[in-house]
């Protein structure tokens, strides 16, 4: 599907796309004057007025040879943030409404397109609403199905007393770009580990980031709260590779409380690298079967099997792991309900102490977006997502944080649940923007948390493996930046 979209507010545009996209996939939406834009199987034109203090909005949608209008009016805001805020809202809302009446369709998450729309509870918390009121209110403004506003509620319930603002608290990101096989959804920038030729090179810079990650700490007056290493699959590293790391960390943060290794494949694990890593402060690992169907497995490029991942559990267990978190996809392709209720099963019998259920996003840079994937139904997908969310209820756990992406199957959510006492505050920072981020290693990306103007700026890595390496002084200089020190090297005792 192609849609022509001519706005007279075109810093809205790409907000006007994402709307429509919650109603038509995969549509490509162009601007009218684009060259294609003449061949485009429907056309929306939306108009904006101003007058007498109050906003009007006009949307024309054409197709097939109706066309169906709606204009909405809404009293203007004033201040330039508010009003661009507002106004944006206003311009989607209408563009919402009116694909909702011509498709016939609710979405569950109705016109909320955002990746954290627990952001948009907290706000109406903050005008002092209750949390009863707070899910009304949503569902009255953005037309949210009352399950995912309860759902909100119950994220936000979760996080009460974990979601903290300290000017001087920071976590520490730690990317390993490396994987033993690509998986068919992937749209990182990590690559196959294969010869392993560029592991000693990256992590050579990896150790300069860390080294001045830690200086920047001690001379900004820092504390760190949880290092979480991800990627990537860490785990992928050689045992001796992933030891060196993990000593280099433990020296630079050691009052840190929470610590997290992505051990993400199962087939990178043995007894030997679960035992060192319990040499570490690691209090939590990920062990991520995605789907417990080998032929599943097979079809997204995972080099292991269900049972391995079964063996790899008893291993962590074994070893003294007492708080394990498992991933676990909606909506891969061929897998039908009752493979998605299998595989859930299967879960509880593993009985992880904290369940991330993700639903399938075809990311374009994905294998599976560029092959002949045919995408789940959107009511299969909610199924699925549904059985989710009562799976992990029945382990005892709640979800505590939440997620949306673009283009994910069925415009749906992926929601990390956890048994009580056992979230992951790393997670519920990075979802919620409320501390800081050192982030070390290709494509991560620093955030800087200005807690009295709720101001975020950020420093990302370049992603590109060669370029990392040759620039690792200039990532670390953009930290420092950042965080206002002067270049390493002046004062910068590590280096
Ligand atoms: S494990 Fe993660 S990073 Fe690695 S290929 Fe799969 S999706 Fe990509």
């Amino acid at each position: 599907m192609r849609i022509a979209l001519t706005t007279d507010t075109p810093g809205f545009f790409a907000d006007i796309a994402d709307v429509l996209r919650v109603f038509w996939g995969e549509a490509q939406v162009l601007p009218a004057d684009h060259p294609d834009a003449a061949r485009a199987d429907a056309a929306l034109i939306h108009t904006h007025a101003e007058r007498a203090g109050c906003w009007t909005e006009h949307c024309l949608w054409r197709a097939d040879g109706h066309a169906h209008q709606r204009d909405d009016t809404m009293e203007a805001m004033e201040g330039p943030l508010v009003r661009k805020r507002f106004l944006k809202r206003a311009v989607k809302l209408c563009c919402y409404a009116l694909m909702k009446d011509v498709t016939g369709l609710h979405p569950p998450w109705g016109a909320l397109t955002g990746i954290r729309p627990t952001r948009l509870y907290y706000e109406q918390l903050d005008l002092g609403l209750t949390c009863a009121q707070a899910e009304h209110a949503l569902s009255e403004i953005f037309d949210l199905a009352p399950d995912k506003a309860a759902l909100l509620g119950e994220v936000v319930r979760s996080q009460q007393g974990l979601m903290t603002r300290e000017e001087d608290a920071v976590d520490v990101y730690v990317g390993i770009p490396f994987c033993t096989t690509r998986c068919a959804y992937c749209s990182f920038s990590s690559g196959e580990i294969g010869d392993g030729r560029q592991v000693a090179p990256y992590l050579q810079a990896l150790s300069t980031e860390i080294a001045a990650a830690r200086a920047l700490v001690a001379q900004a007056g820092l504390h760190v709260r949880a290092v979480y290493v991800g990627g990537g699959t860490p785990t992928a590293l050689s045992h001796a590779d992933l030891e060196g790391v993990m000593t280099a960390l433990a020296e630079a943060f050691p009052a840190a409380k929470e610590w997290t290794v992505e051990a993400g494949r199962p087939d990178t694990l043995d007894a030997d690298k679960l035992r060192m890593l319990r040499g570490y402060p690691v209090t939590r690992i990920s062990i991520n079967p995605q789907t417990m169907h080998d032929a599943t497995l097979l079809r997204i490029g995972r080099a292991h099997t269900a049972a391995q991942t079964e063996d790899t559990y008893a291993l962590a267990r074994n070893v003294g792991f007492a708080n394990i978190n498992m991933d676990l996809i909606c909506a891969l392709p061929g897998e039908r309900e009752e493979d998605f209720a299998q595989t859930l099963a299967w879960a509880a019998r593993l009985a992880p102490q904290s369940l991330t259920v993700h639903t399938l996003a075809l990311k374009r840079a994905s294998k599976l977006r560029q092959s002949a994937y045919t995408p789940i139904d959107a009511a299969v997908v909610q199924r699925m997502v549904d059985m989710g969310h009562r799976a992990a209820l029945a382990m005892g756990m709640r979800a505590y944080y939440l997620y949306r992406q673009k283009y994910m199957a069925g415009n749906l959510e992926n929601v990390g649940y956890a048994l009580p006492g056992l979230a992951c505050r790393y997670n519920i920072d990075i979802m919620e923007e409320t501390t800081s981020v050192l982030a070390l290693g290709t494509g991560a990306i620093s955030k800087r948390v200005f807690q009295a103007d709720t101001r975020i700026e950020r420093a990302p890595n370049v992603s590109d493996l060669g370029h990392y390496i040759a620039r690792v002084d200039e990532m670390v200089a953009r930290k420092r930046a950042l965080w206002q020190l002067p270049a390493a090297g002046k004062g910068d005792s590590s280096r």
